[in-house]
């Protein structure tokens, strides 16, 4: 049994030549369904390329979660950044847990997450802190001018004093731009205009992190409702602006397989019509949630990744259920994972990676390892997937500080392994 990835098609394929992840984009497309991209996918695969791209090079579900108790934008939104339920406290939580913010627009100035969310928590700590605080850039772009309350809570005025190495201050936002919808056909132009101004950003001086709001499909759900053909166009619209963003990182070679996408949605829609405000509806609670780039493996469901987390099948899942599904809140701790950066301070929606085989690459070759004590697991490799055998790796197979691992240098022609735990004369 291969560890974790199940399948062949899930092996890493160990390119030379690259760098670890040094930039994330953490994409939110507001009100994209699950269930509706699943469907369009499988339906028409030709006209989502970009999306199906995505989760067969990637790791992917459309089955994962918004919040529990709110399906709306602005709480989702902060549940992504800050990894905490919008309002419920887990009994398993040991300190203040919700973010609080119940509210679905920005009051304006003076206030802020940090005051008109939950009391008890009096600064609650972002994705952008954690970069930020350790030197590393960040950006956000926006299609609706209410997230100005998250970059008003960030700002050099709200944002926390860094006590992490370097002072870096308390603007946790390098750069900003929220470019609003007026109406269903100028959200459709002003995507583009965003998207614009972030590939800008990105080709010239990549931000490490980067958040990126998509306003449609939201609002042609809003107009036309979710599942109609105008949805589905602003679905398509999405894609099309994707296929912009993986061309960009195609084209620039400190971007190319230095560069990871998170990809999810605060929300789906159509429950009740023309709107997403039942949170217990199935069309609304149901999210994807995409992970791609180096490392990640192709074509599987995202949740066999993680030890802590089930594919919840039609299930309407509370903080408190034992199995957790994978949810919109978790797409920030895994942007942080994917730059090698902790949790964000005080989250509790906290993903975390299977045991299985990591990939750490350098100038000087790849560096493939697994954590020590497990001594039935071994690694494996392969010339040819398709006609070759899987072969035991031996030699050079080190134990350190907790991992074994294994060096492959840079003219080793083998380009795939797995950890297997079968024993050594199982397969033959
Ligand atoms: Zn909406």
């Amino acid at each position: 049994m291969v560890l974790g990835f199940g399948a062949v098609a899930g092996a890493f394929q160990a390119t030379g030549g690259n760098t670890q992840v040094q930039h994330v984009i953490h994409i939110s497309v507001d009100g994209l369904g699950g269930t509706y991209l699943e469907q369009y996918i499988s339906e028409s695969p030709a006209e989502f390329p970009n999306f199906l791209r995505l989760a067969t090079e990637g790791s992917a579900t459309f089955n994962a979660r918004c919040d529990f108790d709110l399906s709306v934008t602005e709480p989702n939104h902060t549940c992504m950044l800050t990894g905490r339920p919008a309002l419920q406290q887990p009994r398993s939580a040991t300190a203040p847990a919700p973010h609080g913010l119940y509210i679905n627009y920005d009051p304006g100035p003076p206030f802020t997450l940090h005051s008109i969310g939950n009391p008890q928590i009096p600064y609650k700590s972002s994705v952008f802190d954690v970069v930020h605080d350790r030197g590393y850039s960040t950006a956000f772009y926006a299609g609706k001018q209410k997230f100005d309350l998250i970059i008003r809570s960030y700002s050099e005025l709200h944002g926390a004093p860094d006590t992490i190495g370097e002072n870096n201050g308390t603007d946790k936002i390098d750069v900003h731009e929220v470019i609003d919808w007026e109406g269903p056909d100028l959200v459709i132009d002003n995507i583009p205009k965003l998207v614009d101004k972030m590939l800008g950003r990105l080709v010239s001086t990549p931000p490490t992190y980067t958040f990126l709001h998509f306003a449609n499909p939201d609002i042609a759900g809003h107009f036309y409702n979710w599942g109609s053909t105008l949805y589905r166009d602003a679905v398509k619209a999405a894609d099309f602006e994707i296929g912009r963003i993986l061309a960009a990182i195609a084209g620039s070679s400190a971007l190319a397989n230095r560069t990871a996408i998170v990809l999810t949605s605060d929300h789906g829609g159509g429950a009740p019509i023309n709107g997403h405000s039942l949170a217990h509806a199935r069309l609304v609670f149901t999210v994807p949630l995409i992970l791609w780039g180096p490392g990640v493996p192709g074509g599987v469901e995202l949740h066999d990744l993680f030890s802590n987390r089930f594919n919840p099948g039609p299930l309407y899942l509370d903080y408190n259920a034992p199995r957790q599904p994978l949810r919109n809140g978790d797409s920030g701790n895994l942007a942080l994972a994917m730059l090698g950066l902790p949790s964000v301070p005080g989250s509790i929606i906290l993903p975390e990676f299977k045991s299985g085989l990591h990939i750490l690459r350098s100038a000087s070759g790849l560096m493939l390892r697994w954590p020590m004590g497990d001594d039935s697991l071994r690694l494996e490799t392969i010339l040819d997937l398709t006609t070759g055998t899987w072969q035991p790796v031996t030699e050079g197979v080190l134990s350190e500080s907790g991992w074994t691992q294994y060096r492959v240098e840079p003219q080793d022609p083998r380009r795939w392994f797995r950890l297997s735990n079968s024993s050594p004369a199982e397969g033959q």
